[in-house]
Formats: structure tokens, C-alpha cells, sequence
């Protein structure tokens, strides 16, 4: 199976040709093509499986018809850590350097002003820690209602870190329609509770 076969782009499959990929991890063969066809997915995946492309790739695609308005982001990928976060923005940027989709990295300990300017501009994907987030959201500098795919990274983390609070708050500013990502490398009972409660008639896939 090539990523051609499953169903991305040829701005996707050129961007991730020149990161010399060969061909997609088991994780993300089975979760590209739900994602391109807008279904929710519950992941079960560890870090160094591929993971953060199985959601980025698509989301390439199905965000590229389309264009952000300010200050209201068309997506959002919640990760635990702002390492984590500045990861998934980096591979972000790799596989999407042949569109002209942009994003914004909301993490602590980088000023608030630089990014605020960025969502002003308005931004198609937005990466970001629950709490920087919400601090932006309660400054009035973001707005979630357009959000059309959000994405939990890592979920059991967010669990052991006590954020699911501020995650739970966050989901409760986002339109209720809309396509949910949820990846955590396990599936404890409270994490398939929260997985329940996020998620819509989801696919489940796991390696
Ligand atoms: P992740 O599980 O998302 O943290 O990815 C682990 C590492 O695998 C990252 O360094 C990716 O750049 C790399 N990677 C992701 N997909 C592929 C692939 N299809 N072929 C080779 N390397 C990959």
C-alpha cells in the first residue's frame, strides 16, 4: 500500500516523499482513510508509530478547500505537552509546505502577543496545551466555534497530567457537529469514558 492508494493528495504524497517516507506505518493505513472520509477515529497508538501522521496527512486534505477567518481556527490538535504540541507543529509544517494552510502554536512560555497576531490573521490549524488555550479563549483572542476536526493527542497523558478537566471545558466551546480525532496509547476505562463522550459513531483502529 503506497499513500496514494489511500486517498491523499498528490500536494500530501510529494510533501511526504521528500520526508522519505517509503510507504505509510500500520497506524496510518488504517486510519488515513476514515479520516479523509470525515468518520471520527478512536486511535490506540504509541509515540513512534507514525501516530501524528495518521491525523495530520488527512487533515492536510480536508482542510484545503477552505479559508480561516480571523481569529477562528477550522481545526484544532490538543496535545498534553508543549513539547508534544511543537512536535506535532513541526511535522505540521513539513507535510504541508506544498498548500497554503496555516497554523498557530499556542504553548507556554512563548509571549502571548506573537501569537495572537498569527490568529488574527486567522489560522486553518491550530496546535496547542489546554491551559495556553483556554488563557487565550478567557483574553477573548480565540474562538472555537468554527472548528470543524479536533484532534486529542495522547489522551492518556492528559489524564495522568489532570487536564481532562481543561480538555472537557475546551470541547464544550466547539460545535457539537464536527469530526473528532482521539489517540491515546492505552484504553483504560476512564479514558474509553472520555472517548465516549468526544467521539461519534467512531472507527476504532489500533497497532
Ligand atoms: P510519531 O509516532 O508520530 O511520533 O512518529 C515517529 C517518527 O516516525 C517520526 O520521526 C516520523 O517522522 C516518522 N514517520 C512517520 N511516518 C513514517 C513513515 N510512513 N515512514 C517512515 N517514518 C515515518
Amino acid at each position: 500500500v503506497t499513500f496514494r492508494d489511500l486517498g491523499l493528495s498528490d500536494e500530501v504524497v510529494s510533501a511526504v516523499a521528500s520526508a522519505g517516507y517509503e510507504k505509510p506505518t500500520p497506524i496510518q493505513e488504517k486510519a488515513i482513510p476514515y479520516v479523509l472520509m470525515g468518520r471520527d477515529v478512536l486511535g490506540c497508538a504509541q509515540t513512534g508509530t507514525g501516530k501524528t501522521a495518521s491525523f495530520t496527512l488527512p487533515m492536510i486534505d480536508v482542510l484545503s478547500a477552505g479559508r480561516a477567518k480571523a481569529r477562528m481556527p477550522r481545526s484544532l490538535i490538543i496535545a498534553p505537552t508543549r513539547e508534544l504540541a511543537a512536535q506535532v507543529a513541526d511535522n505540521f509544517v513539513k507535510y504541508g509546505k506544498n498548500t497554503r494552510l496555516t497554523m498557530a502554536l499556542l504553548i507556554g512560555g512563548v509571549s502571548f502577543d506573537e501569537q495572537e497576531s498569527k490568529l488574527d490573521r486567522g489560522v486553518d490549524v491550530l496546535i496547542a496545551t489546554p491551559g495556553r488555550l483556554l488563557d487565550h479563549f478567557e483574553r477573548g483572542k480565540v474562538l472555537l466555534t468554527d472548528v470543524k476536526i479536533l484532534v486529542i493527542d495522547e489522551a492518556d497523558r492528559m489524564l495522568d497530567m489532570g487536564f481532562i478537566p481543561d480538555v472537557e471545558r475546551i470541547v464544550s466551546l466547539l460545535p457539537t457537529i464536527r469530526q473528532t480525532l482521539f489517540f491515546s496509547a492505552t484504553m483504560a476505562p476512564e479514558i474509553r469514558r472520555l472517548a465516549d463522550k468526544f467521539l461519534m459513531n467512531p472507527k476504532e483502529v489500533s497497532v
